[in-house]
């Protein structure tokens, strides 16, 4: 007797999908079910459904729930995690629940949620908030609400204190009142911006992408720091609007600031969906929900938005596409930039890579004209290029990891008004500490990783797995108390400098220091009220924000880029000194930027700083050419790792001899090696690397060989992943 099976796609690393028998009401593909499978109970979705199984009916179990009348994913968005879980070689189930938000994962309903909002009354609007001097929480409120003007959601009341217990004492008094309807997403305020006359290059840009709409064409959106892509993507975005059509806006983590909705919230008077891994569950459900019903006319989110179902999709934009965060690092490891060009091709319609410092590998495909290069050399309005110079610190005296050249600068800047910006990117005091008696340094049991050492919380913190420990008193070899911190962290910075400028306004910004809710943005609050005029940070500092009055960046270390096992790190490097300079002189101030480095005479370093990013990347491609690597190769890295050493390496050693019985023609298998950190969290890393000059060949091989490692008894004894085009190489 046959009977209809439907084809589910559940979260597991097997890489296919499973059979379960359908119930008698027949379910859509793209519908999730709620289904048995082992001791567990899954959300899985139905990809198509058959007539019989390979696996005989008696075993197959049934579908436990039906969870959506009608399909949740549309026939394209499938059709692209077919295609991403083919070239990624991950498997379909775990696709798809990546692309899905947690709360559609465990199964709840699909449907937007009413979000409270507060509405004054007209009594609420006419109080005056000096008459509740008694009630001072209420009293600030109130003055909130009145200034808000518009229903306030709960995210739009958090900067006033305790005002979720002031807010029932307003209600008692008939001055608020709650409305629940279903809220989109994000509070609308109206767009009253208005937007300057393009530059003729911004115009150029706006005409070519403007007359691709409705179809698909790669746009290379190359334009400095400051040069007004963002003001392009606007055009745009507002072409694509009064065409009725959807944009997708995809950004790096970090650079989604406040700053930049704000510029998209003045201008378009629309609802903005907005996707980003910070959001609460329901919030994340209810904008992604906005975005699939078509209600949110512009989305914007960091990766995992690149799989938004888009119902009029116009337009993707991918904004800094150079940057690392675009690449998941663990799990289903899809570049969202690569993944958002070819759903731009499969959706018929243009898309824009933006950034001041392109990928190396989209500047080849500019080159060879999949791409179509536009540029924007000069910044917008009134400001100036920063100047870049190299400072040698050989035989320098550094007093906090800065020169006394580099003091000299500062203080002449602070003396004329300006604001000055470090970087240096390692956070903690010091990143070592050592004994000075034997010798001794304090390391990471669980990882070949030195301890940080924190000075804020007095301990001592690995930055690969996290373990931490109080700061110790003695040597852990000889007992001596004579321990010191080697080399500088943000926090040894500021605190070198508090001496040296004990009279200005310092902050310091990294993932330390805006640990807590809210605390990042009151740092450059006061850093844009001028009441901080040092600031010292991370890679945090070097996306999206706007620092109109400083007037000098000083790289403090460029040297940590320029010695890596990873092929990538001068690329990474010069993004990020160029980014970071790029926050320099925005203004009508001229900025000017300082990098301390040993190594003056270093080529792609001297290239970088006297031709410009474009002769830098011209070289270091001609690099990759000559070591027939990205973009002039493709690559997958095979990565296995145990709690024992040798046990990745037997893995990857088998996988190596399964893949040359498979004849791999064109592809070079290098390797296996153990990782460059080969213990971490407590196990060993190995990896074996597959070279093709071809992406036909290493497909090809892929394809024939993961089966293989699937059913491998050594594979069964590590954890392995596969890492197509991998964006690090450990
Ligand atoms: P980017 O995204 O390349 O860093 P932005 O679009 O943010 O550049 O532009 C930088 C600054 O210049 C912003 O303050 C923006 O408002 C302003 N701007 C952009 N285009 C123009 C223009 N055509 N005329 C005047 N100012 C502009
Ligand atoms: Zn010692
Ligand atoms: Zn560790």
């Amino acid at each position: 007797m046959s009977r209809t099976v439907l084809h589910i796609a559940i979260p597991s690393p097997l890489r296919r999908h499973f059979d379960y028998l359908a119930p008698a009401a027949p379910v859509e593909p793209g519908c999730r079910v709620r289904v048995h499978f082992g001791r567990q109970q899954l959300v899985g979705v139905v990809l198509g459904t058959a007539d019989g199984s390979t696996v005989p009916l008696e075993k197959l179990r049934p579908v436990e729930a039906v969870l959506d009348a009608s399909p949740l994913l549309p026939p394209d968005l499938r059709e692209l995690l077919h295609w991403a879980s083919a070239y990624y070689h991950h498997p379909i189930g775990e696709v798809y629940a990546g692309a899905l938000p947690v709360a559609l994962r465990q199964g709840q309903p699909a449907q937007l949620r009413g979000l409270r909002r507060y509405a004054l009354t007209d009594a609420g609007r006419a109080a005056d908030p000096g008459q509740l001097k008694r009630a001072p929480r209420q009293a600030a409120l109130l003055a909130h609400l009145q200034r808000l003007a518009a229903p306030a959601a709960a995210d739009a009341l958090t900067e006033v204190a305790g005002w979720q217990g002031a807010m029932p004492r307003l209600e008692e008094k008939g001055w608020v009142l709650q409305d629940d309807t279903p809220a989109l997403p994000p509070a609308v305020t109206a767009g009253s911006d208005t937007p300057p006359a393009l530059g003729t290059a911004q115009q150029a840009a706006v005409d070519a992408v403007g007359a691709a709409f409705g179809r698909y064409a790669g746009f290379l959106l190359d334009g400095v720091t400051g040069s007004g892509k963002t003001e392009v993507y606007l055009r745009l975005i507002a072409q694509a609007l009064a065409a009725g059509r959807q944009t997708l806006v995809l950004v790096p983590e970090i650079g989604l600031t406040p700053q930049l909705l704000e510029r998209f919230r003045r201008r378009f008077p629309v609802p903005i969906a907005v996707l980003h891994s910070g959001l609460a569950d329901g919030e994340r459900l209810n904008a992604w929900l906005a975005a699939r019903a078509g209600l949110a006319p512009i989305v914007i989110g960091t990766r995992s938005a690149v799989f938004t179902p888009l119902p009029r999709l116009g337009l993707i934009i991918v904004d800094e596409e150079h940057d690392p965060s675009f690449k998941q690092q663990d799990g289903f490891r899809y570049s969202a930039r690569d993944v958002a060009v070819v759903r731009a091709q499969k959706a018929g319609v243009p898309v824009i890579l933006g950034s001041a410092t392109p990928a190396l590998e989209s500047l080849a495909n500019a080159s060879t004209g999949r791409y179509v290069r536009l540029e924007l050399p000069e910044r917008a309005g009134s400001a100036i290029h920063p100047q870049l110079h190299l400072l040698d610190i050989r035989h320098q005296r550094l007093d906090g990891g800065i020169s006394e050249p580099l003091y000299g600068v500062m203080g002449r800047h602070l003396e004329r008004g300006g604001q000055v910006l470090l970087f240096l990117n390692r956070r903690g005091y010091a990143p070592v500490l050592l004994c000075h008696d034997c010798g001794w340094v304090a390391s990471c049991r669980r990882c070949d990783a030195h301890l940080t050492y924190h000075a804020g919380h007095k301990r001592i913190r690995c930055h690969h797995c996290g373990t931490e420990r109080p700061l110790p008193q003695q040597c852990g070899g000889c007992g001596s108390h004579d321990l010191r911190p080697i080399g500088h962290g943000t926090e040894r910075v500021e605190e070198a400098l508090r001496a040296r400028f004990p009279a200005i306004g310092i902050e310091r910004i990294d993932r330390d220091a805006t640990r807590r809710k809210g605390s990042l943005e009151a740092k450059l609050e006061r850093v844009h009220s001028g009441e901080a005029r040092i600031l010292i940070g991370t890679q945090m500092l070097a996306k999206g924000h706007h620092f109109p009055d400083v007037t000098l960046v000083g790289i403090l270390d460029a040297d940590q880029g320029l010695f890596s096992a990873d092929f990538r790190a001068g690329e990474r490097m010069a993004q990020l000194i160029l980014q970071v300079a790029g926050r320099a002189g925005r203004a009508e101030r001229p900025g000017e930027v300082l990098i301390q480095t040993h190594h003056t005479d270093h080529p792609l370093l001297r290239l970088l700083i006297d031709e410009g990013y474009g002769a830098f990347a011209a070289a270091a491609l001609e690099e990759r050419r000559q070591a027939e690597l990205p973009p002039y190769a493709f690559l997958a890295l095979l990565r296995a790792e145990a709690p024992a050493a040798a046990v990745p390496l037997a893995f990857l050693e088998e996988a190596r001899q399964l893949a040359g019985g498979l004849q791999p023609e064109g592809v070079l298998l290098l390797g296996p090696v153990p990782a460059p950190m080969e213990k971490r969290a407590g196990r060993f890393r190995a990896q074996l690397l597959l070279q093709a000059a071809g992406r036909a060949a290493l497909h090809r091989l892929l394809d024939r060989w993961l089966p293989l490692l699937e059913e491998s008894k050594a594979g069964r004894r590590v954890r392995w992943s596969l890492d197509v085009d991998p964006g690090e190489m450990f």
